[in-house]
């Protein structure tokens, strides 16, 4: 017996939520659009509740791609022939979904689809014209069809799983048709999770997130490297982040298995008084009493306003913080035995540096297994093994939205294989983060040659400060860290209510 048969043993499941079908299977069988996707963070991947995830766990699929058992998006599967992602409920050798019969209500709707309007205020029903066969139907068709789901949305028992679970709903979609207004809904959603709209986070609003960061002045040389959208984003498919804008104001959640939390403090270029508690009101609203509801990355310029507020600041890993221009020349005895590895590397190895390309996504997916597999084999504390297991996903999304992020991205082969990758981003003019870096670890001074490599790039085009991120709590990561002699640790806290003893 599995783990996961055993885990779903004692397991409650109530009878699955079915929906009449408007497209035949066959027409379906014959169709590449759905269960398929460009991108692993696409907004479109399905959606399970907890009891969907229970039966699909029961119908085979792999207990990993659902990152929160109380509902979530599904992980996507990379297309290892292809540059797309799959399902993992998708079987591509038939092009049938394995869990056809307990597949989820998100599914089972498509291709009517729940979607906000543009102004995010009602949400409302509508169909997909990018479904090949809607575009062959008889509009008075999709109506009836239209009308009968809406009346199972309705009822009392589906709304409520609806509003339990707001990423049922999409996001506003101009080659979604509208069919109907669902009022109902729309209030019992209000009431649920407040009168301000919540938004998931996409790539579409990164520009929004950047331009509350450039007024919020919090984003300098020395800031923490979270202060930028890609941080937060890479770990899209984990976890499930939601925005809001309220009075100039940007609002980042992030919702975990635990709860809900905000990763950043909220963005804006006044008091902080107001806003946080409008946060921590909607923590608490969400959360009920759980200590869960917390603000991470707060800087220490913001711990003495926060103290005065009566908020509980608890200082968590800092930020190392090095000379761009001391890690460029690894100058003098205390760089001795990382010069020596990148000696090492460019007299034993014959080698080519380039700029990561979309293409390399397949190589860079291969090397991080191999990195992966080395790593364990090395023997991990349980942190680092939770760490790595959270990494493929979170790699795949910088891979494909590489550009999107201008993320700053190299590769380093050796007689054509892929053995290194790297990628950063600037966080200011003056400082570049390290955003992540992999290296076949049986090639010595491999690592340390792509890292100079990469602050000699940046030096070139300005940087002043690397700021390579905290080390995670892991003993080998700090001792690493520290050998490259840091001029500055960067403070971080986590703000949470202050408890009655
Ligand atoms: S659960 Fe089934 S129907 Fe839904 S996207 Fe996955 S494979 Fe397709």
């Amino acid at each position: 017996m599995s783990a996961y048969t055993n885990e779903l043993a004692g397991a409650f499941v109530t009878p699955p939520i079915t929906l009449p079908q408007l497209v035949p299977s066959r027409t379906c069988l014959q169709c590449d659009v759905c269960c398929r996707f460009p991108d692993p963070d696409s907004a479109l991947r399905p959606y399970f509740t907890e009891n969907e995830i229970t039966r699909a766990l029961t119908g085979g699929v792999e207990g990993a791609a659902f990152p929160n058992r109380r509902g979530s998006q599904v992980i996507l599967a990379p297309d290892h022939h292809g540059d797309g992602y799959f399902c993992p409920a998708f079987d591509v050798a038939t092009s049938t979904c394995r869990i056809y019969e307990q597949r989820p209500l998100d599914c089972q709707l498509y291709p009517l689809a729940l979607m906000w309007d543009e102004a995010h205020d009602q949400v409302l029903l509508g169909w997909d014209t990018k479904c090949p066969f809607m575009r062959e139907e008889i509009p008075g068709e999709i109506q009836r069809h239209a009308d009968r789901v809406m009346a199972l949305l309705d009822q009392q028992d589906i709304r409520d799983q609806v509003v339990a679970h707001p990423r049922l709903i999409g996001r506003f979609q101009e080659d979604v048709v509208m069919l109907t207004r669902l009022p109902r809904l729309t209030e019992a959603m209000a009431s649920q999770w407040g009168p301000v709209p919540l938004h998931r986070l996409t790539v579409d609003d990164i520009p929004r997130m950047t331009a509350a960061l450039d007024r919020s002045g919090w984003c300098r040389a020395q800031s923490l490297a979270a202060y930028s959208p890609v941080y937060h984003y890479m770990w899209n498919g984990l976890l499930a982040y939601w925005w809001m804008e309220l009075q100039g104001t940007f609002y980042l959640f992030a919702q975990s298995p635990d709860g809900w939390f905000m990763p950043l403090p909220p963005i804006g270029a006044g008091l902080i008084d107001e806003p946080l508690s409008v946060a921590m009101g909607l923590l608490q609203r969400w959360n009920g009493d759980s200590p869960v509801s917390r603000v991470e990355n707060v800087p220490s310029q913001l711990v003495p306003e926060l103290e005065r507020l009566g908020y509980r600041l608890t200082p968590k890993e800092p930020d190392y913080l090095y000379r761009a221009t001391d890690l460029a020349a690894l100058v003098g005895d205390r760089y001795k035995s990382q010069r020596a590895l990148c000696n090492r590397f460019e007299r034993e190895q014959s080698f080519e540096v380039g700029l990561y390309r979309v293409g390399d996504r397949q190589d860079c997916r291969a090397l991080l297994g191999d990195w992966s597999r080395q790593k364990q084999s090395e023997g991990l504390e349980s942190f680092g093994a939770m760490l790595l297991a959270d990494a493929t996903p979170a790699h795949e999304v910088v891979w494909s939205q590489a550009s999107a992020f201008r993320l700053t991205g190299k590769v380093v082969r050796i007689h054509g294989r892929l053995c290194a990758y790297t990628f950063g981003y600037w966080l200011t003019s003056a400082t570049f983060c390290v955003l992540l870096e992999v290296t076949d670890r049986t090639l010595p001074g491999l690592a340390q040659y792509l890292f100079r490599e990469t602050c000699r790039t940046v030096v070139a085009e300005g940087a002043e400060y690397i700021n390579t991120m905290d080390d995670a709590g892991l003993p080998g990561l700090r001792a690493s860290k520290q050998a490259y002699h840091p001029t500055m640790l960067i403070p971080n806290f986590v703000a949470s209510l202050a408890r009655e003893s």
